[in-house]
């Protein structure tokens, strides 16, 4: 017999079918023989409460999505390895064209806290590891919060996580170059749970903004 929480995903995938698939007109008879053209790639985090389809209302076709621990983007490395996050991002920028990329952070974000209290997560395992790769965002973090202790360490280093990621995605030769000659637009947007609020990142006054719905 089936658990209960899976029986409760199957009758979500009913209702999903129901929705998108109903009549000749269905959402997904426009979206077969191969086809997706998303004009937005988010890059956001593995956790459960800021998945980028449900927090922007999208449908399927809309959103290309990368999802990892911390929203993070590792710099430009084409040392042959596996490389996912990379790969999602070449494939959304050289294959689909996309017009935009998201880099989506959000508070309480536990690959954060991973990374400033690396003695809570398993030594020598891959999320200490993976989260290294925003080692200048905590550095810039516990900087800023040596000089205004107005906000938590943990909130400067999520803002601060985004950047690095916004950074290393201007290291993708690819995403220069798209910048460059199309006009692909990068975001870096915040999602505060507590208040159920997104902030931008500003580049002029380097900071986060409350976006204004
Ligand atoms: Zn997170």
């Amino acid at each position: 017999m089936l658990k209960k929480e899976i029986v409760r995903l199957l009758t979500g995938f009913r209702q999903f079918k129901e929705k998108f698939y109903a009549g000749d007109d269905s959402v997904y008879s426009k979206l077969q023989n191969g086809v997706q053209a998303p004009k937005t790639l988010i890059i956001g985090c593995s956790d459960s409460r800021v998945d980028p389809a449900i927090l922007s209302s999208s449908g399927p076709g809309e959103l290309f999505v990368v999802r990892n621990v911390a929203n993070l983007v590792p710099p430009f490395d084409p040392d042959g390895g596996r490389h996912g996050v990379s790969a999602a991002i070449e494939f959304a920028v050289v294959n689909l064209k996309v017009e935009n990329v998201i880099v989506l952070g959000h508070s309480q974000c536990g690959g954060i806290r991973a990374l400033l209290n690396p003695e809570n997560t398993m030594a020598g395992g891959f999320l200490q590891q993976w989260v290294k790769i925003a080692e200048p965002a905590k550095t810039r973090a516990i900087a800023l919060a040596s000089s205004d202790d107005s906000v938590p360490l943990w909130r400067l280093c999520e803002h601060e996580s985004i950047r690095t990621s916004l950074e290393n995605l201007r290291s993708f030769p690819f995403v220069a170059e798209a910048i460059e000659t199309r006009g692909l637009t990068l975001l870096g947007i915040y999602f505060d749970i507590e208040k159920g609020e997104l902030l931008e990142f500003n580049d002029k006054t380097e900071s986060f903004t409350p976006i204004s719905l």
